[in-house]
């Protein structure tokens, strides 16, 4: 799938859209999703054109791949998650509802947050 340069994370990198920013280096930007579903939910993306985590995995270098987990990890811990604990999760194609085609990792803490998913019958 071709990277759309007109995604809402492409336009927010490049200063289009307004975004609520908590962490910002070479490799990632985080902000404050829109539609929270936690008391803190945070979007870590890439800085490059990277699809879906299939498309970043595959094709950034090793150092882009380091830099954005480290600065996920960076996050997570400015925001005070480390010790009473936290989700990631990446949602991917189809069958995970990806709706912004722009990698991205979602942080989720600020309370208990149940089981992982809801179960799901096959
Ligand atoms: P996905 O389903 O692709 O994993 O998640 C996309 C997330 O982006 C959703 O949680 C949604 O609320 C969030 N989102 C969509 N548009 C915007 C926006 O313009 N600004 C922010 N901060 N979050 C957005």
């Amino acid at each position: 799938m071709a990277y759309d340069d007109g995604n809402v994370f492409a336009k927010i990198l490049r200063g289009e859209i307004p975004c609520n920013k908590v962490y910002e280096d070479e490799f990632a930007l985080a902000f404050h999703d829109i539609n929270p579903q936690a008391p803190i939910h945070v979007l870590v993306i890439p800085k490059g054109p990277y699809v879906s985590f299939a498309d970043f995995a595959a094709m950034a270098d090793a150092e882009t791949v380091a830099g954005f987990f480290k600065a996920a990890n960076t996050v997570a811990r400015e925001l005070g998650l480390e010790a009473p604990g936290y989700r990631i999760l990446a949602n991917a194609g189809r069958d995970a509802n990806q709706e912004v085609p722009h990698f991205h990792l979602h942080i989720f803490g600020g309370a208990n947050l149940g089981r992982m998913i809801e179960k799901v019958r096959g």
